[in-house]
């Protein structure tokens, strides 16, 4: 946490700047996706009410007052039983591992669960600074909430507890001038305005898969993948992006395409008109569905996610 030893005779003027990354782990479906989007003001990561939407690590950054906080959203920890389970939990962890400080999110209408109990032990191993934040709070009485901040606290060495609706908004100013003034002090590693280390190809990818998830999450299992293949920006200002949406088999292509095509057709208006708002161009968006079996066991889908593929 040292300053550096140059520029010392400027710090007069100069104020200290902090930064730092915060990773924000929890059970599946807990909010993470909501709070790193409540914390950094813009819709970066993919909300949905099915469990296991968040596959990698999704960066977010926002600046609070001299400090610049990275937030990492990661897939729930949960007990993984498939390949693609373990790699996601894997990298889950090691973003702990990696970061400055860890919000751990517990949603607090659900309660403790089991999933909870494993990251507690878990966290033991965690050097970073630890803030607990109670998620859902809008859901909830609040004796409730002082019942279960003290459990948690005799569970595990948190800095601080923060009562919180990533939904609402609640809580979150508080949440994030605490991580503002624990992050270290060092220089800013973004440009001030920029709120994501995502390229706009992943996002735009990302919120396809976010409207393939509401529109069909009762019919498809969530062995499904959205890849950007071409991202060409045409004369007139406005952008062709064709993607592919993977499917493990022939029958979930046929759910995917809907009656006559129209389950594609309302993804892909869904899709074109976010992603138009969040490139800030107009969007040609042209969607294709391909059957690839097996691309859970395949390592480069893995790689293209931003996952280790793990060899079990
Ligand atoms: P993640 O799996 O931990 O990333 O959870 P998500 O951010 O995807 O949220 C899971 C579900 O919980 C979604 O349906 C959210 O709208 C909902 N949710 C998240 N935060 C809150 C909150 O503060 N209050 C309420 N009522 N719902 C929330
Ligand atoms: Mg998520």
């Amino acid at each position: 946490m040292a300053e550096p030893a140059e520029g010392a005779s400027e710090s007069a003027a100069a104020p200290v700047t902090r930064c730092g990354f915060v990773a924000l782990i929890g059970a599946p479906n807990v909010g993470k996706s909501t709070l790193l989007n409540a914390l950094v003001g813009a819709k970066i990561s993919i909300v949905t009410p099915k469990v296991q939407t968040t596959r990698t690590l999704i960066r977010g950054i926002a600046v609070e007052g001299p400090a610049q906080l990275i937030f990492v959203d990661t897939p729930g920890i949960f007990a993984p039983r498939r390949r693609l389970d373990r790699a996601m939990v894997g990298s889950a962890w090691g973003s702990a591992q990696d970061a400055d400080l860890v919000t751990l999110l517990i949603d607090a209408h659900k309660g403790l669960q089991d999933d909870d109990e494993a990251i507690l032990r878990g966290l033991a191993d965690i050097r970073a600074g630890k803030v607990l934040a109670l998620n859902k709070v809008d859901l909830v009485a609040k004796p409730t909430l002082l019942q279960l901040a003290q459990r948690l606290n005799q569970e595990a060495a948190f800095a601080a507890t923060f009562m919180v609706s990533a939904l609402t908004g609640d809580g979150i100013a508080d949440l994030k001038k605490f991580l503002a003034a624990h992050v270290p002090a060092g220089p800013w590693l973004y440009p001030e305005d920029q709120i994501s280390d995502a390229p706009l190809r992943q996002l735009a990818a990302e919120i396809t898969r976010e409207k393939l998830y509401l529109r069909l999450h009762q019919e498809l299992p969530y062995q499904s993948t959205v890849e950007t293949e071409v991202w060409k920006e045409l004369k007139d200002g406005s952008v062709r992006i064709e993607q592919t949406i993977y499917v493990e088999r022939e029958s979930q292509r046929k759910i995917v395409l809907g009656k006559g095509g129209a389950a594609i057709k309302a993804i892909g208006t869904a899709a074109r008109a976010d992603i138009a708002a969040a490139i800030e161009h107009p969007v040609h968006l042209f969607l294709f569905v391909k059957v690839r079996e097996g691309w859970g066991d395949d390592p480069e889908r893995y790689r293209e996610m931003g996952l280790e593929f793990p060899q079990e």
